[in-house]
């Protein structure tokens, strides 16, 4: 279905507006947990951020032509970005080693109407471990006498990496052990980990002072003093709405505010700002290799699930799900090897006894949002499994679950699923263990 919304996504237009009127009628009758949206997608910011444009925008919409030629060609390719850009340019330069190279122009550049940024690119190829050469890499690897350690992350929700390094056979034989620690040490990154290193606070406060301190007089027929931007942004009224008249009022209040808003964030400050963030944001990402290298040594291999790649319904073998390239391309800077593994099911099992987890087993607790909390709204705790299977037997059964389980994190439940299925397929040829397998 998915597939079918990228070719005909006129077909579900209308079922999308309507879908935006339930929602809306449904929010009147007090239903707090809908969230409302705008069936026809609006700008929101008034500054100007990066777009990309790649070879097929700028044929057809620069250039005008009808006709365009194939995206393998890649002559016919420079062919259109020669129309418009001086490609002998430094930045249009293949980089890498020659004479093959490594990193080549490969027909996208990204602008926000004052810098351009030329993406020269790397061809991310063979990325699975089930691609019988990756596998023959991790093998080298896990020989007892390789120095290289193997990582494995679970990639989650909201930009977190949990991982775990994988325990190795030892040189005179005897248990697997894990470099330097009798257990495999553990570490995470997560979305606070960033905002510290990138002070994205302080740019919040600094934008929110801006707005308060800078004023703009009352549009002719209104009567007042001058009203700061953060006044004006927070009396606009919303336009995620469903309903003609309420939408007009929106239209309305643009009309009367746009052409100041727009020359307050044409400020160039603006602009300096969001640099700054994706400047520290990739400064954020080089602390997190260098963390990984203090804590687990300095010659690294990556294993990552591939999050998101199945539930966004378009699972393609050997292409890597966007959610995950970024990192894939940090670790690729950095010369980690980096192989992507297929999590079907991995939170799903107990990684030692393998029978199914189960969800939902604490009971409900407050909710941690205070403004919820506030509401009496009670949550499930989602980040805890139990495993009926290693319990202990001799415990009475209790309805609640409260605690004839075994309580297993589901990022460690995740990545020690992923250790089983390296070592499975270590051991049988690629094959994956088969209550984790697909089909
Ligand atoms: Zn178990």
């Amino acid at each position: 279905m998915s597939y079918d919304i990228e070719l005909h996504p006129e077909l579900y237009f209308e079922s999308y507006a309507k879908l935006a009127m339930i929602f809306d009628a449904a929010k009147r009758r007090g239903y707090y947990g809908v969230k409302l949206f705008n069936a026809v997608p609006l700008r929101t910011h008034y500054y100007q951020s990066y777009v990309t444009i790649d070879t097929i925008t700028l044929a057809k919409t620069v250039l005008g032509h009808g006709r365009l030629p194939k995206t393998s060609n890649r002559q016919a390719k420079m062919h259109i970005w020669r129309q418009c850009f001086d490609l002998t340019h430094p930045s249009f330069h293949p980089r890498g080693k020659k004479p093959s190279y490594t990193h080549e122009f490969q027909g996208s550049i990204e602008t926000d109407g004052f810098g351009v940024s030329a993406q020269v690119k790397r061809k991310l190829a063979r990325t699975y471990v089930d691609h019988p050469k990756n596998l023959e890499h991790i093998r080298a690897c896990f020989a007892p006498a390789s120095r290289r350690n193997i990582i494995l992350i679970d990639p989650n929700k909201r930009d977190m990496l949990f991982m775990m390094e994988m325990a190795k056979p030892p040189l005179d034989g005897g248990p697997f052990v894990a470099r330097g620690a009798t257990m495999p040490r553990t570490m995470r990154y997560t979305s606070n980990n960033r905002r510290f290193d990138t002070q994205s606070r302080a740019r919040q406060l600094h934008a929110q002072q801006l707005r308060d301190t800078t004023t703009i007089p009352m549009p002719p027929g209104h009567y007042g003093p001058p009203t700061p931007i953060s006044v004006i942004e927070a009396t606009m009224p919303s336009r995620k709405t469903a309903r003609l008249a309420e939408f007009n009022v929106w239209l309305q209040a643009q009309a009367e505010w746009a052409p100041d808003l727009i020359g307050f964030y044409s400020d160039p400050i603006w602009r300096d700002m969001k640099f700054t963030g994706v400047r520290r944001r990739q400064r954020s990402e080089d602390n997190l290799i260098k963390r990984m290298r203090e804590k687990f040594g300095h010659k690294l291999l990556v294993i990552m699930g591939d999050w998101g790649a199945a539930s966004a319904g378009r699972h393609m073998r050997f292409h890597a799900p966007s959610k995950v390239a970024g990192f894939r391309k940090l670790f690729q800077k950095h010369h980690i090897p980096c192989y992507l593994l297929d999590e079907f099911c991995t939170s799903s099992f107990c990684p030692d006894c393998h029978s199914k987890l189960k969800k939902n087993v604490l009971p409900r607790r407050l909710s941690p949002r205070p403004w919820r909390a506030r509401q009496g709204q009670m949550d499930q705790v989602h980040g805890l499994l139990g495993c009926k299977g290693c319990a202990d037997p001799q415990w009475p059964a209790n309805p609640k679950y409260l605690c004839p389980l075994r309580y297993w994190n589901r990022d460690l439940a995740s990545v020690k699923n992923f250790n089983n299925i390296i070592r499975h397929m270590l051991d049988f040829g690629g094959a994956r263990p088969i209550h984790l397998s697909r089909s």
